[in-house]
């Protein structure tokens, strides 16, 4: 027997009791430091044959066992670590996919390459209602042979309300499939909510409309900065009027994508946002890093991203980080220690504020290692996860079934993906992170199955919610 490598702990102070948490078993708990002495002495003990436990160490040995904070052998975890991945893999409780309805946008945030620059939207895909339809087949197809419990269809872009009349037909053909079949099914819209009305949402919410994610990066000032139309104008005061319009019909996710000039703007929007009569109806907030990649490389493909769940909220672990394809091969990000502690920052502004966030140490495995989980691009191209939409070279098939050498190796890479990347070793936060974002490893490192590791993200992350646990049990 033998303390679990995935077993991570934070001291609460002197005298005072220690937080323990497992990240395989998710078991957290707040022990005084003779539990967590036993548990570091106790392979020591059993080695030296000093396995003479009194009572009240049994009953402490079999809690943490219990638990999964005490282990068998290594390899015995290993292989409940191997399974736990293969179990999320193949998981079939639920299909996902994100349609990306256009690659047009209506904003021209500087920092993203799709959006109203250039002649972009000119020759940007948009989807047609015929694809739409073949969509639905598709999905139809998917359907039957996985047959989830729920299906949860996330509309996104480019700025997926430029083409309504696709979401409709997508909502509601789709809604009509899983009614047939007693699926539960849910629609999900990230927008920069510039076209979000009330009339949107009434048409959506009959067919499951269940979450909206909105964007906006830093307070009034700023955002306009970050996310202006084409003329500079500033897109804020329209998002907020929508905003206001809409909530309490649907769950709202608050996103926002920072950086080193825009950060420190943050509780400014938060103090806006809690003055709001819809402060109450926002189900989430959730600030992400813009990485970039080191220049002199171009920034082509760089998607800002930010997927909601099938509860509204920002998928739990999925898209750590605003990244996007096709920044080549890149160096790795220089930005990672101001993003790990800039995290940190904003997530414990947010609940000061008194909405909620992701905790930080619960995100991941994402998306894209789960094998029912797809995106679709404008033109009915399949990717393993929407972070490699922006790069129809890593797109790994097609709706139509056409079969292609390029997309077949293409998809041959994207197999080999693992959560549990070889790099990772024993980290204890494996089975929380599954080795990062694979697209900031492709954008920042240029390799996509290289871990993106945040690991001082996780261990903030953690210390905070061992302060909250310990606040809350007072
Ligand atoms: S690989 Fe990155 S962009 Fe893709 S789903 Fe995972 S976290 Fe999101
Ligand atoms: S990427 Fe970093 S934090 Fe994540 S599992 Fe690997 S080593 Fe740990």
């Amino acid at each position: 027997m033998q303390p679990s490598m995935f077993n991570v702990q934070v001291p609460l102070g002197e005298g005072s009791d220690v937080f323990l948490m497992n990240t395989l078993s998710d078991a957290q708990l707040l022990v005084s430091s003779d539990v967590t002495g036993l548990l570091s002495s106790i392979s020591e003990r059993i080695a030296d044959g000093d396995s003479a436990f009194n009572d009240e160490e049994r009953a402490t040995i079999e809690a943490l066992v219990e638990n999964g904070f005490l282990v068998g052998t290594r390899e015995e975890e290993r292989g409940a670590l191997k399974q736990y991945f293969t179990n999320m893999v193949e998981d079939t409780d639920q299909l996902r996919i994100t349609v990306l309805t256009t690659l047009q946008c209506n904003f021209a945030c500087d920092y993203c390459f799709q959006g109203d620059h250039g002649d972009h939207n000119k020759f940007a895909h948009k989807m047609s209602l015929e694809t739409a339809a073949r969509v639905i087949d598709w999905a139809e197809h998917r359907l039957d042979e996985v047959q989830p419990e729920k299906f949860v269809l996330t509309l996104f872009g480019g700025e997926p309300l430029l083409n309504l009349p696709v979401c409709y037909m997508l909502a509601e053909r789709c809604h009509a499939l899983c009614e047939e079949r007693g699926v539960k099914f849910l629609v999900n819209i990230i927008t920069n909510g510039l076209l979000l009305t009330e009339e949107v949402v009434d048409r959506l919410t009959p067919y499951g409309l269940n979450g909206i994610k909105i964007t906006l990066d830093g307070d009034r000032e700023t955002h306009n900065r970050m996310r202006p139309l084409r003329g500079k104008q500033g897109t804020f005061d329209k998002i907020i009027e929508n905003l206001r319009k809409v909530s309490g019909k649907v769950a709202i996710t608050i996103g926002g994508n920072f950086d080193e000039s825009s950060v420190d703007s943050y509780p400014a929007l938060l103090d806006y946002l809690r003055e709001q009569d819809f402060a109450d109806d926002i189900a989430k907030i959730n600030f992400k890093p813009i990485i970039k990649p080191p220049a002199p490389v171009k920034p082509k493909g760089f998607i800002p991203l930010s997927v909601v769940g099938s509860d509204g909220n920002p998928l739990g672990g999925a898209c750590m980080t605003t990244a996007g394809a096709g920044g080549g091969s890149a160096s790795a990000c220089d930005s990672c220690h101001f993003v790990d502690e800039k995290m940190q920052f904003l997530r414990d502004e947010t609940r000061k504020h008194g909405f909620e966030t992701p905790d930080g140490v619960h995100m991941g495995p994402c998306e894209i290692h789960r094998r029912h989980a797809y995106s679709i691009g404008p033109d009915g191209d399949l990717y393993n996860c929407p972070g490699f939409t922006g790069d129809a070279g890593q797109s790994t098939g097609h709706i139509d079934g056409r079969e292609e050498s390029w997309r077949a190796a293409v998809a041959e890479r994207f197999e080999r993906l693992t959560a549990h990347k070889e790099e990772c070793g024993d980290c204890s936060f494996v089975p929380v992170c599954g080795g990062g974002c694979s697209v900031a490893a492709q954008t920042e490192l240029g390799d996509m199955h290289q871990p993106s590791c945040h690991k001082g993200a996780f261990e903030s992350a953690l210390v905070s919610l061992a302060q909250r646990t310990a606040a809350s049990s007072m």
